[in-house]
């Protein structure tokens, strides 16, 4: 059975998260965008726990389901949760501060209480949503290991510049430096929006883990912006563990339990794609940095270094290299946007709202329309220029322009031009 996952999520207790994200929201959203299991984020903030606790009931498989009494009438479909946390490490190791963010999958509630207890010894968790620790990424893997050798540990968003394992400000060149004798007990590693499967195929070190990809979502609209779609047997922790843990470029047996595609942002719409320097508006691509030294031109501050230029550092196989044993992945721009783009208006306007409404409903939720239903079906449902708006997006014909250092880049599905003669021919 085929499950889409979203495995990194916040909630409202969570800095710069909105206050929509409750366990109600967040049930609702991800029935609309397809999403079968959600995470529930948070999980070592003590009011978010006693909300979970309230609120999730466990299904007879081993993951959660929210209470029939906390769900809205206008969800479409009944996504499952799993207790999830992300925990931030900032410590110094070798001279240097590191900051990397794991996620953290658990069993059940009963774990998560028996490692919120021992995080709560040394840690104040009650601070932030996700919680820093001032421990490093190999110590917390082992201390959480202790408690439970069942936990899933995922280092999250792995070439985000300030945050992350191979970050260019915080991180490590290898895996191995950060977990050293650990480094077997972590199945796999997420993307982060600023990268895809293909760039991480390029680092043989990363050959060892699986590549999972998540929203990292603030408000309920964002969840599944990316998502990680599975094939379990059935729809619990241990098979969902297994398919973690199963590499396909180490086995050449088939599990029957694995990662059947990811669902990716375009990395170029990432806030860290590219290198540059928001406050003077430099937009640079690595080999420009190189050029300029590192240097902004403007300000002669230190340019801050995307995340392409550090996956070109650390590569050691060419851009476009492929091992056809990984799984695939797909590309996609949000319904909403891609709508609104069509219309030529804002993805919030009412217009979009109206044909984005109709389309999920009608087609059970936005990954359906995404990625399977056949364009004439959604030409049917709401306008030609919608379905070719939505098989643009497919085909990954689009004007992509690369975010850079907190900036999002911009993909566009139409030029005017195009879009005015498109607008023609739907008149007849
Ligand atoms: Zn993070
Ligand atoms: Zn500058």
């Amino acid at each position: 059975m085929k499950l889409i996952a979203d495995l990194h999520v916040h909630s409202r207790f969570s800095r710069a998260v909105s206050r929509d994200m409750t366990l109600p929201n967040m049930h609702e959203w991800a029935s609309y965008k397809g999403i079968g299991l959600v995470g529930t984020g948070d999980f070592t903030h003590p009011t978010w726990f006693s909300e979970m606790r309230e609120r999730l009931r466990p299904t007879a498989d081993g993951l959660l389901e929210l209470k029939p009494s906390f769900r809205s009438k206008s969800a479409i479909a009944n996504p499952l949760f799993i207790p999830t946390t992300e925990l931030s490490c900032i410590y110094t190791e070798f001279e240097k501060t590191r900051r990397i963010h794991l996620v953290i999958l658990a069993p059940d509630l009963s774990t998560v209480e028996k490692i919120n207890k021992e995080l709560d010894k040394d840690f104040n968790l009650k601070s932030d949503g996700r919680p820093i620790l001032g421990i490093s990424a190999h110590d917390l893997t082992e201390k959480l290991l202790k408690v439970d050798k069942s936990l899933i540990i995922i280092p999250a968003h792995v070439w985000t510049p300030w945050f992350s394992i191979f970050g260019s400000a915080s991180g490590y060149d290898s895996a191995k430096e950060c977990f050293r004798d650990l480094l077997d007990k972590i199945p796999a590693i997420e993307t982060g929006l600023s990268s895809d499967p293909a760039m991480n195929w390029r680092l043989s070190q990363l050959d060892k883990f699986n590549i999972v990809s998540a929203g990292d979502s603030h408000s309920p609209r964002k969840l599944g912006r990316e998502a990680t779609v599975f094939e379990l047997e059935k729809f619990g922790f241990k098979e969902l563990t297994q398919a973690l843990w199963f590499n396909p470029l180490a086995n050449d047996k088939k599990s029957q339990n694995y990662i059947l595609e990811t669902l990716e942002f375009f990395p170029e719409e990432g806030k860290y794609h590219l290198d540059g320097h928001a406050k003077c508006q430099q937009r640079l691509t690595p080999a420009q940095t190189k050029k300029l030294g590192g240097v902004c031109p403007v300000c002669k501050k230190p340019i801050t270094v995307g995340v392409l230029s550090r996956v070109e550092k650390l590569a050691d196989r060419p851009e476009g290299y492929k091992n056809s044993a990984r799984p695939a992945y797909r590309t996609l721009v949000p319904l909403e946007e891609a709508i609104g783009e069509a219309l030529d208006v804002g993805p919030g306007s009412k217009s979009v709202q109206q044909i984005w409404t109709l389309l999920i409903k009608e087609l059970q939720g936005e990954f359906n329309v995404l990625l399977e239903t056949p364009i004439a079906e959604i030409k049917t449902l709401s306008q030609e220029i919608v379905a070719e708006a939505v098989s643009r997006v497919r085909s990954g014909k689009l004007i992509i322009e690369g975010g850079y250092d907190g900036i999002f880049g911009t993909v566009k599905i139409f030029n005017n031009k195009e879009r005015k003669k498109l607008e023609q021919t739907s008149l007849f």
